[in-house]
């Protein structure tokens, strides 16, 4: 026997429609990339968003096309995000800070029929128009008529207007009812080896995500919240953070493209925010601004850092000397993307300030929705005593289960769980813990380099006979590369003339922080390069090396 109750299906416009009829007057504001401050309510981005579907419809897109966007946290990028996927087509927010090359690749793969672009991207789409003009038969450029780039397109791609396609646009459009596990976001990630590979959301994982979210014990929006995600719509959904806010009725503040501790925190007094998210390179310059400023932040009562581990200096910096809390959540692409969030249970209650701390720099405990589970070289379970550590898997229903363009299914074990990569423990409380990271990449203010691409381009080198990439710590952007090179026999090697092989091929803030030469490299019984020595060897070699080349932000 079926349930009695309403069948109504779990879609993405319903967060928008949602919003506008019961906290229609609450505000959405943004720092738009061009310097001004644009301010409406959710009661505007709902009917601007049936516009730009009527915009869409105009240009052609259909049920299931993706449409792109490489654009920062604004109140356009929301209307695409909510028009896009509620008009049943799939919203592909694409990196804008990847290679040229890689960004193509994307395009490509994903086919792309629009591409909607902040100003500031105006160059980049300039570079890449020929070579995507494939599948992408519009861009848009998300500004007003008197701010249009002249970008000269290839033959069958058009150059638009987003104010000047709204302004003859109808609001006549409804929203339609389809099923609710239909895609409707695309996001890729090159948090593994090769390729940026795609994870496709569905309107059910995507609603499942913002409800979980939005528990008391995870990031938990109230209406009366002012949230600024500094985390970008372009990376996995800021988070869930578009969808989670409309949702609770909570107030957004979108940053722009400005996410330096000065500009933060003057938006952050101005507009009255409360809470805030992003990686803890941002807190960091945030925590340098207000200490060399003197600066306060009158209205802000929490920031959730999250990404890449948390240094324990943001906690007691900010605990301490600002009162505000800092929470620590962990997640990834393929989570849509919150896993677990560190909030206490009734067995941290009698903690000290010390002992707290020190507790919040664990991961997390798992958002119901998500289920985890550690285990060994073998694939058995290992225990929950916070001290043996094991691959990290996880399953749910906003998990991803395969990648775009491949089977259902495919990215998960027999047993139906997906390996993330990260090595973990897990402590009786169920409060996760990562220790290492099984996966070769660096993680570098927020983003991914990838060592093996490194590595194959160091090789290319004539006097170069093998290369190794580790990530050391960096108190700015938490990982760096260093690249080790050994010679070929009878040859030496000029390290700066190694940092020249990579110019064009990878972006700047990829080029590695220091180029080590050294007699040889270790190698495991099967041949291949033993990282985890080398990981712990130079772990710390870039604290060690004061005034040590830093690379500028990404972006
Ligand atoms: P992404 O798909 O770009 O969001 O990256 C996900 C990966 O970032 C995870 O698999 C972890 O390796 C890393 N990560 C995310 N959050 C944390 C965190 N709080 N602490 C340590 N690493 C993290």
């Amino acid at each position: 026997m079926l349930g009695l109750m309403q069948p109504k299906k779990l879609l993405i416009s319903s967060l928008i429609t949602h919003a506008a009829r019961h906290h229609g007057t609450t505000e959405v504001v943004s720092k738009t990339v061009e310097g001004s401050v644009h301010r409406y309510t959710y009661a505007d981005v709902e009917r601007r968003s049936r516009q730009l579907a009527r915009v869409l419809l105009g240009l052609g897109v259909k049920a299931q096309d993706r449409v792109a966007t490489l654009a920062w946290n604004g109140h356009r990028h929301l209307e695409i995000y909510y028009t896009v996927s509620g008009m049943e087509a799939i919203c592909h927010t694409i990196n804008p800070r990847l290679h040229p090359d890689d960004i193509t690749y994307i395009i490509d793969h994903a086919q792309d029929c629009v591409v909607f672009v902040d100003t500031s991207f105006a160059p980049l789409i300039a570079e890449i128009a020929p070579r995507i003009a494939g599948s992408v038969r519009a861009v848009v450029m998300m500004t007003e008529p008197a701010l249009m780039p002249d970008i000269p397109m290839p033959a069958g791609m058009r150059l638009l207007c987003y104010e000047d396609l709204m302004a003859g646009a109808d609001e006549d459009y409804a929203w339609p009812e389809f099923d609710e596990n239909t895609a409707s976001g695309l996001c890729y990630t090159s948090g593994t080896t090769g390729r940026p590979k795609g994870v496709l959301y569905s309107h059910r994982s995507t609603l499942l995500h913002a409800f979980a979210v939005n528990m008391a014990g995870a990031l938990g929006f109230k209406a009366t919240d002012r949230i600024l995600p500094v985390v970008p719509m372009f990376h996995v959904n800021a988070w869930g953070i578009p969808h989670a806010a409309p949702m609770a009725g909570a107030a957004l503040v979108m940053p722009g493209r400005h996410l330096d501790g000065k500009s933060l925190a003057e938006l952050m007094n101005q507009e009255r925010v409360t809470m805030s998210a992003g990686v803890p390179t941002v807190w960091m310059g945030l925590l340098q601004h207000l200490r060399a400023s003197g600066e306060r932040l009158a209205t802000v009562e929490r920031i959730m850092t999250g990404g890449s581990a948390c240094p324990p200096l943001l906690i007691e910096a900010f605990g301490d000397e600002y009162g505000i809390e800092v929470q620590h959540g962990w997640g990834m692409t393929e989570l849509s993307p919150v896993g677990t969030y560190n909030s206490p249970k009734p067995a941290q209650a009698g903690l000290t300030r010390e002992q707290r701390y020190q507790h919040t720099l664990k991961q997390g405990r798992a958002l119901y929705g998500v289920d985890m589970k550690i285990v060994n070289d073998a694939g058995e379970e290992l225990p929950w005593d916070g001290v043996q550590f094991g691959d990290l898997k996880v399953r749910g229903p906003f998990v991803a289960s395969a990648y775009f363009g491949e089977p259902a299914g495919s990215a998960l074990d027999a047993e139906g769980w997906f390996a993330t990569g990260d090595v973990a423990t897990i402590d009786p409380d169920g409060f996760m813990e990562i220790t290492d990271r099984s996966k070769d990449v660096i993680k570098s203010g927020g983003e991914w380099i990838s060592s093996i691409t490194l590595e194959n381009i160091a090789v290319s080198h004539p006097d170069v006979a093998e290369a190794a990439v580790v990530a050391a710590l960096h108190p700015k952007w938490d990982e760096r590369p260093v690249l080790l090179v050994m010679p070929k026999p009878g040859r030496t090697i000029d390290p700066a003339s190694v940092l020249e092989v990579y110019e064009g091929k990878v972006a700047k803030w990829w080029l590695p922080d220091a180029v080590l030469v050294v007699d040889e490299l270790p190698h495991t019984a099967t041949g291949k390069l033993q990282k985890t020595t080398l990981r712990t060897k130079y772990r710390h070699y870039l604290d060690q090396q004061p005034g040590q080349q830093t690379v500028p932000a990404p972006g």
